[in-house]
Order: C-alpha cells, then structure tokens, then sequence
C-alpha cells in the first residue's frame, strides 16, 4: 500500500472513532503522515500497533466546576485533563481557560504535547487540560475563586510523579498560584505538582520567558545552519500574550527588527521596529485586560483587522493561537519574501496554510519544536523542586538554550533532504521515534 493509501485507511478508522474532532484529526493526519511508512517498516511497532495506541488518549477525565461570582450567583463551567500518554514520563501539559476550549481542542493538543516533550530529550509524558470558563470581564475575586474550584476537582489526578499541568492561555504565574494553593490545601503536601510557580514558591526562574526565549533560540539555529543570523532581519509576531511579547524582547535583544505585535482586534505595525519600552508597554496592558490600539508612540500604528503577515517580514512567528494563519496569509508571506515561519503557538497553520508551505521555499519549524522551550523549563522546574533547589537565572538560560539547540539537531537529523531541512517531518519522525521505542519495549499493556 502507498503512503497515501495507509494514511486514508488510518484518517479514515480514526474518524469513526473520534467523530467530529476536526483539530484532533487534523494534527494526528500531520503526525501520521509522515510517521506511517515508518511504522510499517519496523516490525515491532507494526505487531505493537503504536500508532493506533498513540492516537487514542490514555484517558480523559471530564468534571464539572461549580463557583460563586461576585453577584453570588452560582456559576457552572466544564473542565477536563487528558492524559495522553505517560511511555517516557509523567503526563505534563498546560491548562487553558478559554470558552473554546473542548475535549476534541484538548485531544489535539496533547496529542502535539506527547511528541513535543520527547523532542526536549527530558522525562516527560504528554498531557493537556483546561476549561471553558472566559476569564475575560471577571474580577480577579472571581478568577480565583474559578481557580480553586477547578483545581478541587482536578487534584485528585495529579502529582508530582503522575502529572505534572502548567499554565497556557489565560493560566499565567497568578493563576498558577492560586492553583497551586488549592492543590497543596488537597494534597496536605508541599509537593511540585505544577510548574509555572512563582519564584518564592519552588518556580524556576526564567519559566515565564521561556517559550518565547526558546522560540527565538531555535529560530537562530535555524538561520545558524544557513550560516546566516538574525542581525537586522525583519520578523513579525502576531499575539501579545507570555509567548509573543517574549519572542519580541529576545528577538529585539538578539538584534532583529520586530516589526508587529497583535491580538484579535488588529495589529500593531511598527515600520521601523518595536523598541523594549513598547514591548513592555503591550505586556501590562494585557494584564490590565487593556487593549492595544492607542500605541504609546508616534511611530506605531494599530492597524483594526489585520493580520502582521503583509508587512514582508523575513521570518514569521505566529505566537496567538491555532489555526490564526490561513492559506491566503502563507500566500502573502510568500509573496513578500519571508524565508523561515516558525510556530510560538501550537498548530497556528490551518490545514490548508500547512498544504500551502509545504509547497512554498520557506522553512517551516513547527510548534512541537520551536516552541517546546516552556516546557523543557518547566521539566528543569521539575527537577529543581525534586532537589529541593533553585538554579539562577543564567544557568536556566544556558540550558533553555542548550536544549533548543540540541532539539534542533534531532529535528535536522531526521528531517534533512540534501541541502535542506524538512523541519515538520524532522520533528514529527524523532518525537515518533522516542515515544514508539517506549511504547514498544512495554509490551502489550
Ligand atoms: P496568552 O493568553 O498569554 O496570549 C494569547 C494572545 O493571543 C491574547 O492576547 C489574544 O488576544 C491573542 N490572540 C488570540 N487569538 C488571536 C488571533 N486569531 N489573532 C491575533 N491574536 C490572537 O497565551 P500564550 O502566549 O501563553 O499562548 C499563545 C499560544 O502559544 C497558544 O497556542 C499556546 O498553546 C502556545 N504555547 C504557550 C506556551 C506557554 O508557555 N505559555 C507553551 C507552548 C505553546 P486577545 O487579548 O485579543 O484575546
């Protein structure tokens, strides 16, 4: 059977299954893609069915979380964790707050994680979770009490040694305070059950940064490869939460020219580059819940309903969300020259845009590694708190940059063809490999 025969027949039973999973199905096509031919020509994964036992959830646990808003009223949200898959290490993912959120949402994304946390080379297995709580117009009384009542329900299936959640969209350094208040008051443990702490309470230092910071390394062993830099190179960044504004201040601090910040309402298009004070001026005002479009300066324009991908940058990182950038959008960064898109945010092409790049001569690093920096520092956070210890900033920044680094040398490794590199194959092949090796080497279980 042809690549593309086995991967229909796989689509095809998987969506039986798992009906109307649309981001599920689309990030487990990718992984399948351009694992299959892989599994079928080795004996053991094919006899152990890795792909079939990878492709369903360890389990998924769904709870309900009952909270009082400031009106006292009683309000009702659904949350859930799924537990992907624990072949190489804990289960360890994010928690998302954010109405969209949803099993199927939460399938895909630790679905990505499993072979993102194989990629960082540490002891981590894959998870995801969240809720459909919107933490938008509520009071922070309200967010904290959302929080303790989420993690009343979650505490029960977490631990330092069984999973281990961190934080993701809207579930910052406050959130994972209160929820970790919440987890040690169930635990009656001081345990580190969560990462993403603050510093005085067994958080690494440098976590918060890390995703972005790591995005950037990775991007310069990307241009390191073509002998090149980031000097001066223009690069565009949509979103202006942790991931984004992060991703700017390294990229600024490594001499690129950041040319966009943005958020659902439009972008903020700086022709000459965003300097530190405006980066900074974007991060409060998303904590404030404020909006972007009054730049402090004369030199910005924000710009209502566009997207950054016109403005011609070189390199792309979108940092905002899933399925941000369409077809039409990769058309333009073509267009305007880009050379390299390397995703902040997980799974930020559209299926259509992913079939588009993959055509188009530009390097496409995808979230799994580029963006796999918050994770790998979250698992340093691990270990940290297992040893009772802290480790300085400067000594997490060299490993944050070290594993980067080495991430993508695994990822070259397996996805160069003659001069170049298949950066989503590379990725999706080495994350493959490491978990199906596991998987295998456990028997029948
Ligand atoms: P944040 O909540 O800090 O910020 C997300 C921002 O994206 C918000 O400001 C939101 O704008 C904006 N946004 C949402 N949709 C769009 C859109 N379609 N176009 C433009 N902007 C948009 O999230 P994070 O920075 O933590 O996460 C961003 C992405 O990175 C997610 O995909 C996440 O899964 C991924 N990621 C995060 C990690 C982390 O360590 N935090 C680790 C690895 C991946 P608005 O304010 O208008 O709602």
């Amino acid at each position: 059977m042809s690549r593309d025969a086995l991967l229909k027949d796989f689509m095809d039973r998987l969506e039986k299954t798992a009906p109307g999973e649309t981001e599920f199905h689309q990030a487990v096509r990718h992984v399948v893609r351009d694992t299959i031919t892989i599994e079928k020509a080795h004996g053991d994964y094919t006899a152990a069915k890795v792909l079939e036992r990878l492709t369903v959830p360890d389990r998924i646990i769904g709870f309900r979380v009952v909270w009082q808003d400031d009106a006292g009223q009683v309000q009702v949200n659904r949350g859930w964790r799924v537990q992907f898959s624990n072949a190489i290490g804990p289960y360890k993912g994010g928690l998302r707050f954010h109405p969209t959120v949803s099993p199927s949402m939460l399938k895909f994304l630790g679905f990505e994680q499993v072979f993102k946390n194989a990629l960082t080379g540490l002891p981590l297995g894959g998870g995801k979770g969240g809720s459909d709580f919107d933490p938008k117009g509520r009071s922070d009384a309200e967010i904290m009490r959302f929080c303790q009542a989420f993690m009343r329900q979650l505490a029960p299936h977490i631990g330092p040694d069984r999973d281990i959640p961190a934080g993701d969209i809207n579930v910052g350094t406050r959130e994972i305070g209160w929820l970790f208040a919440a987890y040690k008051a169930h635990a009656l443990e001081f345990t580190g059950a969560l990462t993403g702490k603050g510093p005085s309470f067994g958080g690494s230092a440098i976590r918060t940064q890390a995703t972005g910071y790591g995005l950037v390394y990775f991007v310069e062993a990307m241009l390191g490869d073509l002998n090149d830099d980031l000097t001066g190179k223009r690069v565009a960044i949509s979103g202006k939460g942790n991931v984004a504004t992060h991703a700017a201040e390294k990229a600024l601090a490594r001499g690129a020219k950041v040319i966009s910040l943005s958020d659902t309402s439009g972008t903020l298009w700086a022709r000459d580059g965003l300097d530190q004070d405006t980066i900074a001026w974007v991060r409060s005002q998303k904590a404030a819940g404020g909006d972007i479009a009054d730049p402090p300066s004369k030199a910005l324009r924000f710009v209502e309903g566009k997207t950054p991908w016109s403005l011609e940058p070189d390199i792309a990182l979108p940092c905002a969300t899933q399925n941000e950038l369409s077809a039409a959008m990769v058309q333009e960064l073509v267009d305007g020259g880009a050379r390299i898109v390397a995703e902040g945010a997980n799974m930020p092409l559209t299926a259509d845009a992913q079939d588009k790049i993959m055509a188009a001569a530009i390097l496409h690093a995808p979230g799994k590694a580029a963006n796999a920096g918050g994770v790998a520092v979250s698992g340093l956070e691990m270990s940290q708190n297992s040893h009772r210890q802290f480790a300085p900033a400067e000594d997490v920044d060299r490993k944050l940059k070290d594993i980067m680094r080495a991430i993508h040398a695994r990822v070259a490794d397996n996805g160069r063809e003659g001069n170049r590199i298949d950066y989503v194959r590379g990725a999706n092949i080495a994350g493959f490999r490491k978990v199906a090796d596991a998987v295998t080497a456990m028997g029948a279980i």
